[in-house]
């Protein structure tokens, strides 16, 4: 599944060139994903000079004069550019025609994604709205962490992956950062000391950081005839590693399952 990292890539691949060119024609061949494609989409945007894009969460703007266009990945997704005369195969389901000659085109397998367009304040989208802080900003630090997580008695891990708290921390990025930090998964949030949870939020910042790094290395698999961009193979310590020797302390890793996902952990090294 694209995680933060995977989309902030994406958006750094696709961003040069969409700024300043005119999207031409809209072609939607499948409308059905995780909600149907806006029905006002080729009308709002056509004939739109494509001024900025930006990343929310794991949503990518598209932002014209008329408004908005939000492109979320889902389970399977991928955007990127294509030559205008490149065959579209069948779960390429949206072309946005550009007028440098190529196409950004969004194929999606399991259809789980959504393209939506908004005219107003993309910020002010009720898919949005209540989003946490951006984890790799200020807004995201010990004191704000600190306050959200007193008196909370969900676990640790599933309480950083609520998209409320903070977004981006997915399944894999959550293992790994509680690793890191020495913090048992299912330890309840609002029972970890302040200097413990600190050091969570600096290593939540630097694995996904480490992940958007690796990923910069693919941005080139964004343009061309089918260089549709893989996922990132960082190495991970205890993610995908049950059953395994804990890279610090040798001992077998424990593997459990919270809020139904696969939760990896040493026994020995978190607390
Ligand atoms: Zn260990």
């Amino acid at each position: 599944m694209p995680e933060l990292p995977e989309v902030e890539t994406t958006k750094n691949g696709i961003e040069p060139y969409l700024i300043d060119s005119v999207v031409e024609k809209i072609v939607i061949r499948q409308p059905n994903l995780r909600w149907p494609i806006t029905p006002e989409l080729p009308e709002n945007m056509e004939g739109q000079v494509i001024r900025s894009v930006s990343r929310r969460g794991k949503y990518i703007g598209i932002h014209t004069d008329n408004g908005t266009m939000m492109a979320h990945l889902g389970m399977s997704g991928s955007l990127y550019l294509v030559e205008q005369k490149t065959e579209a195969l069948f779960h390429d389901h949206v072309d946005v025609v550009l007028s440098t000659g190529q196409c950004l085109r969004y194929t999606d397998p399991r259809r789980f994604g959504s393209i939506l367009w908004t005219e107003n304040d993309w910020m002010q989208h009720p898919l949005l709205n209540s989003l946490g802080p951006e984890p790799l900003t200020c807004a995201f630090n010990s004191d704000y962490l600190v306050a959200k997580a007193k008196m909370r008695k969900k676990p640790i891990k599933t309480f950083i992956m609520d998209s409320k708290i903070v977004v981006g921390v997915g399944n894999i990025y959550a293992n790994e950062a509680l690793f890191k930090s020495g913090i048992r998964p299912d330890r309840h949030a609002g029972r970890i000391s302040e200097r413990r949870l600190s050091l969570l939020v600096e290593n939540i910042k630097i694995i996904l950081r480490e992940a958007i790094e690796q990923g910069g290395t693919t941005l080139k698999d964004f343009v061309g005839g089918d260089g549709k961009p893989g996922y990132f193979k960082q190495s991970l310590s205890v993610y995908g590693r049950a059953g395994s020797a804990c890279v610090n302390c040798q001992k077998e890793l424990t593997e459990s399952r919270l809020g139904q996902r696969s939760t990896v952990f040493c026994s020995y090294c978190q607390k």
